[in-house]
């Protein structure tokens, strides 16, 4: 349907067949947009081609389900689509059948690694030309800044797709000399049927942690988007056909948790991946244990700690723990929302963060489609409610420093919000908020910080700064958490495995581990006859 439209604009005026009314209205330098009358009609054109169906073997079809979903968009509360089809039993029946056929019958199971590498590469490459749709999908279903989505996520998702490819022929195994008689094989086989649900926040990165590894490795995939942003990855899907994926091997079904309880607890899936809230994951590792065992791999919240020593270059510190805690508006998992401070610098780097956060605040309020825009709306009026909420509770306890309410009178927006010194059970501090609330405590040495810091059920990232080789070595070994920065926010890299200890995850994604954990391993011996 994009295409078709597409194809009217561009023939009627003339326009290089290459590049999409998306790509003409956001790229800036681009100066011939005669055509676009205004932005709110080039709005309304966009909106009405949006991509509503579920895609199962190659294939948008309709839900034979009467449940739908409503995306609103948070800049300012409008209806984006009343229409997403929601998958019920019926449809994830269907996509599970396809993408087991696909994977025990179709041609991707007779696929040598460099082909399914080709198909991803395609599929990067497709991803690349078209990132300004995407975008824009993202942003008026979420409100994430349109700058966000194109300078960093979707280049990370294609870096992602890139990166797996490049594994897809390198799945090498391991072999042991017979000394005992017994010639060793291990092999790294692929899984079967997988599935992937995500969180709202940065579904294009979970798409690729999850999608890229397993396909790298031969399996076939099933992904639910959260509810709250479902529409790139709907309008992505075709894609994966243009770029030469047979049928079944990649399906999109949209949905809220019924639909992921539906993969979770299928019997023919082999895997689940899941990113979302600890008590969402504690389910599907349930559903998943009392279907039929499969593999789970879940990363879930966390409430990260960055510690700032007084020997830290202040600036870089001060930048991070404001600006790199605020990107996204604190809605990321790896947020670092409670931050340690040493006392000698304490009063100079607290005033400091206040008046980074005034600064955000002051700013905030812009439609996150502008290209200008660095901090937009919470993701909907239940995130919103849900940070309000935290924010009464925090300042039983707690002073608050800055921020606390809602910015403007429309649209989700949340003034970036400190609080200071919280009692040791105070809500804010404990758990995770998920929002633009970061809670500040001062320390006296690293003793006591390392102390502060694991007291928690969370352990998915931790930040460190200072100058300090020794002691940014000490305290990284010290701090239980799956991922450590020193120096810098915590930014995933898909090359090295990502996932948290304690309630934060069970499991990595990204990296050669990543990979791996789509894969299931098979011993083979061979026992050599001596000779007679
Ligand atoms: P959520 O748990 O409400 O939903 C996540 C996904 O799970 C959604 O797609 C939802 O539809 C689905 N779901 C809900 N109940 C389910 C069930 N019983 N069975 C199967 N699927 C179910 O979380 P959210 O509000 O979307 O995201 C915020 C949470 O995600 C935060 O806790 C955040 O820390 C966490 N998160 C973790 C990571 C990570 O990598 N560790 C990354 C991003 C977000």
């Amino acid at each position: 349907m994009l295409d078709v439209f597409l194809g009217v604009v561009i023939s009627q005026k003339r326009h290089s067949p290459c590049r999409s009314p998306f790509q003409r209205f956001y790229i800036s330098c681009q100066p011939d947009l005669s055509f676009i009358a205004s932005k709110q009609q080039t709005v309304r054109m966009l909106n009405s081609i949006i991509e509503n169906r579920l895609f199962i073997n190659n294939e948008y079809v309709k839900s034979s389900s009467d449940d739908t979903l409503t995306i609103r968009n948070p800049f300012n509360d409008s209806v984006v689509t009343s229409d997403v089809q929601v998958a019920g039993e019926n449809e994830v029946n269907i996509a599970v059948e396809a993408a087991k056929k696909a994977y025990s019958k179709g041609p991707w199971s007779k696929f040598t690694g460099a082909q399914r590498s080709a198909c991803m590469l395609k599929l990067a490459d497709l991803v690349e030309q078209n990132m300004e749709e995407l975008a824009y999908l993202e942003t008026i279903a979420m409100g994430k800044p349109i700058s966000d989505l194109l300078k960093v996520d979707i280049p990370h998702m294609i870096g992602c797709y890139r990166y797996y490819a490049g594994w897809a022929d390198k799945i090498e195994g391991d072999s042991f000399a017979p000394d005992d008689g017994v010639y060793k094989i291990v092999h790294y086989e692929s899984l079967g049927v997988c599935a992937g649900v995500a969180s709202w926040n940065a579904t294009f990165l979970y798409a690729a942690w999850k999608i890229a590894p397993a396909l790298a490795a031969g399996n076939t995939f099933i992904f639910k988007a959260s509810e709250k942003s479902p529409l790139a990855m709907l309008a992505m899907a075709r894609f994966y056909k243009e770029a030469g994926f047979p049928a079944g091997v990649v399906q999109f079904v949209s949905g809220g948790g019924h639909t992921g309880a539906l993969l979770s607890s299928h019997k023919q899936i082999a895997k689940i991946s899941f990113t979302g809230s600890i008590g969402a994951g504690i389910k599907v590792q349930e559903q998943a244990t009392k279907s039929n065992l499969k593999k789970v791999v879940l990363e879930l919240g966390g409430k990260s700690p960055a510690i700032v020593f007084s020997d830290a270059d202040f600036e870089l510190a001060l930048g991070s723990c404001s600006h790199g805690f605020l990107f996204n508006n604190g809605q990321i998992c790896a947020a670092a929302s409670r931050c340690y401070v040493q006392e000698e610098i304490a009063p100079r780097f607290i005033e400091s963060m206040k008046a980074e956060f005034e600064k955000a605040a002051s700013a905030l309020g812009a439609d996150p489609l502008e290209k200008t825009t660095t901090l937009g709306p919470l993701a909907d009026k239940a995130q919103f409610d849900r940070v309000l909420s935290f924010v009464a509770a925090g300042g039983k306890s707690a002073k608050l420093l800055t921020g606390g309410k809602r910015k403007g009178g429309n649209g989700c927006f949340f003034e970036p919000t400190i609080f200071l010194e919280p009692a040791d059970d105070n809500t804010a501090y404990r758990e995770e908020i998920f929002g633009p609330v970061l809670v500040i405590k001062t320390f006296k040495t690293e003793e006591e910080v390392i102390e502060h810091a694991n007291n928690t059920n969370f352990g998915l990232a931790a930040c460190i700064y200072t100058s300090n080789l020794d002691r940014a070595l000490r305290v990284s070994s010290a701090i239980e958490s799956g991922a450590i920065s020193i120096n810098g926010p915590m930014i995933p890299s898909y090359q090295t495995p990502f996932g948290g200890f304690k309630q934060s995850g069970i499991g990595k994604e990204l990296g050669k581990f990543g990979l791996l954990e789509y894969t299931k391993v098979k011993t083979v011996h061979i026992n050599i006859r001596p000779q007679c």
